[in-house]
């Protein structure tokens, strides 16, 4: 089991330290934060886009956040005498905390239900960050099985927590990897936002997903019927497990897009089980090592977990899948959102899901990829 520790830092926030099945115990005197921390910013603001009828979140508190620091002065290392970081304790193995500067939050509360021009709130919401590791370089790839276990319990709790704060309607872990997307921080971390409303392409998935279950009656999600006709296809599948598989989508946006899909029709990740868990733990590395394979250096990404909005209407239908994506369409180019993406919202994808799918499949012979084709996961409980 996953050992949880709660406590906060020297200015309020949370951190919570969550740390591999059967490792020794943090004596508490170990994780107080001695830094003499300004108080909290005072949360941006929300204003309401009436042409588009979304969202926008205002943080101009955001420009004076760390970027790109040398290692010596990495944030999420763990602390010693010369480096006070955000997480006060000599080593640890996966600790989340609250962002000091967040894009939502401190607070969390309602916002206005029904916004029109000129509608604005405190951005009220949760960002937190999920150190994954102690180490300053490596990936998440590279984790190994019983860390990323662990991190899996932790994306687990903190979904099931932060759901529980008032007013949150979707929270949403992801992460950015490669400075070419925007990576502030090399040190391997992702991050976690809860927010106030539900996202807008969250409310087109789940429009979409709502519709298909109402014309099932109820029996089929609109993700397990994609599954099941993709694995019956196969030209785009990359990896099938037991619990999940994933593939290239049939009209993938990205150069390079998989999604990774558990079987069962669950809503977010806590609602994983065990052997679930423990073979995501598995599968999603196996898919991060196929994509840093393609080429001779780490492939940029985003690894977006969709997860169903709490409200109930739009959560009923919701079927948990992970969305990873890099806007990589060469070893030296990178795709960029121009007009007809950025403007318009209407994607050109210059490769075929196909040919990308066919590739992912194929790196996975070789040596780096190969281990991670046994559904024995090296260090799982038996
Ligand atoms: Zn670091």
């Amino acid at each position: 089991m996953t050992r949880i520790t709660m406590t906060r830092l020297a200015d309020g926030r949370e951190i919570l330290y969550f740390d591999d099945a059967g490792s020794a115990e943090r004596p508490a005197a170990s994780l107080v934060d001695h830094r003499d921390l300004p108080a909290r910013p005072e949360p941006g603001q929300l204003r309401f886009d009436a042409l588009s009828r979304e969202w926008v979140a205002v943080a101009a508190h955001r420009q004076s956040r760390t970027h790109l620091p040398p290692a010596d002065e990495c944030p999420i290392c763990p602390t010693t005498p010369a480096n006070q970081t955000e997480i006060p304790a000599p080593d640890y193995d996966v600790a989340v905390f609250e962002n000091r500067f967040p894009s939502l939050g401190p607070d969390t509360r309602e916002i206005p239900a029904a916004p029109g021009w000129g509608t604005a709130a405190p951005a009220v919401g949760r960002c937190e960050v999920v150190a994954f590791t102690p180490q300053h370089t490596g990936s998440f790839a590279e984790l190994g099985w019983p860390r990323t276990r662990t991190v899996i319990d932790a994306w687990a709790h903190r979904t099931e927590a932060l759901s529980a704060l008032p007013g949150i309607q979707q929270v949403f872990p992801f992460e950015n990897r490669g400075a070419d997307i925007g990576v502030t921080l090399h040190h391997p971390h992702g991050q976690i936002y809860a927010y106030p409303y539900v996202t807008p392409r969250a409310a087109v998935l789940a429009a979409a997903a709502g519709e298909y279950f109402d014309r099932s009656d109820g029996t089929a999600t609109l993700t397990s019927s994609l599954l099941r006709a993709e694995r019956s296809d196969g030209s785009r599948m990359v990896l099938e497990g037991e619990h999940f598989s994933a593939y290239v989508p049939f009209a993938s946006r990205w150069p390079l897009e998989v999604h990774l899909v558990p079987h069962r029709p669950v809503p977010d990740l806590a609602a994983l089980n065990g052997a679930e868990r423990d073979e995501l733990a598995q599968l999603y590395p196996d898919l991060l090592k196929r994509l840093d394979a393609l080429y001779p250096t780490p492939t940029p990404y985003i690894a977006a977990w969709h997860q169903a909005p709490l409200e109930p209407a739009r959560r009923r239908a919701g079927h948990l899948h992970l969305q990873l994506t890099s806007p990589r369409r060469a070893a030296d180019k990178l795709k960029y959102l121009a007009g007809s993406e950025a403007a318009m919202g209407a994607f050109i994808n210059d490769t075929t899901p196909e040919s990308v799918a066919a590739r992912l499949r194929e790196v996975a012979s070789e040596p780096a990829g190969a281990a991670a084709r046994t559904l024995t996961p090296e260090g799982a409980p038996a």
